[in-house]
């Protein structure tokens, strides 16, 4: 096993894998970025390193710094959280050149499944449903309209190298699609360097339901069960819960076996998530696999029993899975909410600041992941995300009951979040009976 482990990353995730290496006796080094300097995560680690200035592409998406961090403290492997570099396999090749190791799968995984043009074009070979849409890439206008006219209206134009929700825009014309084409493009070119682009049809109102995966060295690969995530606002998600409300035992076998070859088609390893959309009449289509740990990682925790993050790192160590499929029980159901410093009455901006009062919820069934604490001034620099908020219950109702107590507790004073927005979704009917899919937020909003 490693005994010092580099987290390229901040606020919860870097906390929350700072606690796994903690209990299984592994040494932490931070990275942190001048801003950063007080973070919870800067503090919380065996060691810290500043790697830079504020701005992203200065700190934690600078790699060679981050690799010099890493050598320089002696680090045997570095865990790269979500977002910032846990996709680039640029970064992964250049843990592997300075015998790094990267906790994630190889860079030819990343690679084949991180474009998502090209992830749907293997996953077609490989004999799993994919979004209608088109073969590859769309590079032209013309090309768009032809594509969009042959799958039929409506269409969702989507960036290649698209993520948390950005570069992506839907068209029921072709005027619109004109339109879109260009601003999705355009879009992408600025949040992701990249404006490759990709059509797939408007599937209408669907559900987003994923499956996590766990696959070993040794060819083991399992599923954990799925997540619905189909509360989102603009494509993002807000509130997750595991099981589907709507899930049978059948279709979860079903999808879950599915996930498992879609992962064995690009021979994955470490931990990663395939999602699907799920239309009206039970029908599923890839749309795509993020290959890391995701945000809402805590709720399978919660119905399974396994520590995802500790899995990962015992995976990348070369370990074996010591749990077989048939011993993936789940049990119960968890709900968790997405806490930003956010304005959900001024359009949900970002809200950051500093936090003068702060009291966290606890009692039975409460899990907190959190980066804030009372005195923490939050930068206006990255993700809004401040916290996740994570319930267990015996079954959906008393998840439910338990999340409203637990917002009802949670108290924070000098800037703005979507506490009060997540209590409002806790309570609407339709959320209560498990009837919704990914329009629920925007409909809740125009009532
Ligand atoms: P998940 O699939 O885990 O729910 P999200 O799509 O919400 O993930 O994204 C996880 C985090 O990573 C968010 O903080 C988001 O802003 C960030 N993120 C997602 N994709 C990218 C990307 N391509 N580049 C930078 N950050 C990203
Ligand atoms: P990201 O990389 O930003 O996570 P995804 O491809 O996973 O992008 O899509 C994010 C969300 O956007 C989905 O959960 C869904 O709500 C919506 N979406 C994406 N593709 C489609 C589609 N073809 N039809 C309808 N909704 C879609
Ligand atoms: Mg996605």
């Amino acid at each position: 096993m490693f005994k010092k482990i580099l987290i390229a990353n901040r606020g919860e995730i870097a906390v929350r894998i700072i606690r796994a290496c903690r209990e299984m006796g592994i040494e932490t080094v931070a990275v942190y970025s001048q801003i950063d300097a007080e973070a919870l995560h800067t503090q919380m680690a065996d060691e810290a390193v500043c790697i830079g200035p504020a701005k992203s592409k200065d700190s934690y998406l600078h790699m060679q710094n981050i690799i010099s961090a890493t050598v320089l403290t002696g680090a045997e492997a570095i865990h790269p959280g979500f977002g910032f570099l846990s996709e680039n396999s640029g970064f992964a090749q250049m843990c592997q050149d300075c015998n790094i190791t990267f906790i994630g799968p190889d860079p030819a995984m990343i690679d084949g499944m991180g474009n998502k043009s090209q992830a749907r074009k293997t996953m077609i070979a490989a004999g799993i449903p994919v979004v209608p849409g088109s073969e590859g890439s769309v590079d032209t206008i013309e090309e768009a309209i032809k594509v969009a006219g042959q799958i039929g209206f409506p269409v969702m134009i989507k960036a290649s190298a698209g993520g948390g929700g950005r570069g992506m825009r839907i068209a029921y014309t072709q005027e619109e699609c004109i339109k879109a084409f260009e601003t999705a493009k355009a879009e992408a070119k600025a949040a992701f360097g990249d404006d490759t682009m990709y059509i797939e049809k408007f599937v209408e109102e669907p559900k987003h339901i994923e499956f996590q995966i766990l696959a070993d060295q040794y060819g083991n690969t399992l599923y954990l069960g799925e997540r619905d995530c189909s509360i989102q606002r603009r494509n993002q998600k807000v509130l997750e819960e595991a099981p589907s409300p709507i899930m049978t035992e059948a279709l979860r076998r079903e999808m879950g076996e599915v996930a498992v070859k879609a992962a064995k088609a690009v021979n994955y390893k470490n931990a990663g998530t395939i999602e699907f959309l799920l239309d009206k009449y039970n029908r599923y289509y890839f749309i795509e696999m993020n290959t890391r740990i995701q945000v809402e990682h805590p709720i399978t925790e919660m119905i399974t029993g396994i520590d995802l993050i500790k899995e990962q790192i015992k995976i990348a160590a070369g370990l074996k899975l010591t749990v077989r499929q048939e011993d993936i029980i789940l049990r119960g159901h968890s709900i968790e909410c997405r806490i930003n410093a956010e304005d959900p009455e001024r359009g949900f901006t970002p809200s950051p600041g500093k936090i003068t009062t702060l009291h966290i919820p606890g009692g039975p069934g409460v899990r907190m992941d959190s980066a804030v604490y009372q005195g923490y001034t939050i930068p206006p620099t990255y993700d809004s995300m401040i916290a996740k908020l994570i319930v267990y219950g015996n079954n959906r109702e008393e998840a439910i009951a338990r999340m409203k107590r637990a917002l009802g507790e949670f108290i924070i004073e000098g800037i703005h979040t979507n506490i009060d927005f997540q209590y409002a979704i806790m309570s609407q009917e339709d959320f209560i009976k498990g009837q919704y899919h990914t329009g629920f937020i925007a409909t809740m909003l125009n009532k």
